[in-house]
């Protein structure tokens, strides 16, 4: 399918579908539920920005930063389907899958008798341990690349319209 634009109406994060109800922006199917997608849009901030700052820029380059910092920074609150809401968290599912599992297993040990025999070193790794499969983990997703969420590029019109760029043709609500 050829690129197309979607575009949609925007006030705070909130889209407007105009008319027409909300649908999956990923494959147009019925939503089940919102995700809060943080977005960026640096060339609209720089239009936004452009009279203000190249005052602020003589007065105060950091005030005329932080402006236009302010600015570029927006998010959407995206209606997605049910397969696609879990698009991209299957990390965090599988950290919290790791840690009952190790908590299963103290448990398990502990019902066995083999725990209150022990030293009080024991229980201390076992608490560190299961700290450390939270530290471990979240250092791990904070260092992998995250997959978008949604398959288009977010763009901003204006402050109450965004342009849904999709670079394989626009999800048919169905
Ligand atoms: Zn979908």
């Amino acid at each position: 399918m050829p690129p197309a634009e979607l575009r949609l109406g925007l006030s705070g994060r909130a889209l407007d579908f105009s008319g027409a109800g909300p649908y999956c922006l990923v494959c147009g199917a019925k939503p089940f539920a919102h995700r809060t997608i943080p977005c960026r849009d640096t060339d609209y901030a720089l239009r936004k920005t452009r009279d203000l700052n190249s005052l602020l820029e003589w007065v105060n380059p950091a005030l005329a930063y932080f402006n236009w910092r302010r600015k570029a920074a927006f998010s959407i609150d995206a209606p997605l389907c049910f397969r696609h809401f879990w698009r991209g968290l299957l990390g965090e599912f599988l950290v919290i899958g790791v840690f009952v599992a190790a908590l299963v297993a103290v448990v398990v040990f502990w019902f066995k008798g083999r725990l209150s025999s022990g030293p009080s070193e024991t229980g201390f790794f076992l608490k560190a341990g299961l700290i450390g499969i939270f530290l471990v983990g979240s250092w791990l997703l904070s260092r992998r690349p995250g997959r978008p969420v949604l398959p288009c590029e977010i763009r901003r019109e204006s402050d109450t319209r965004v342009v849904l760029r999709y670079p394989d043709g626009l999800p048919t609500p169905h």
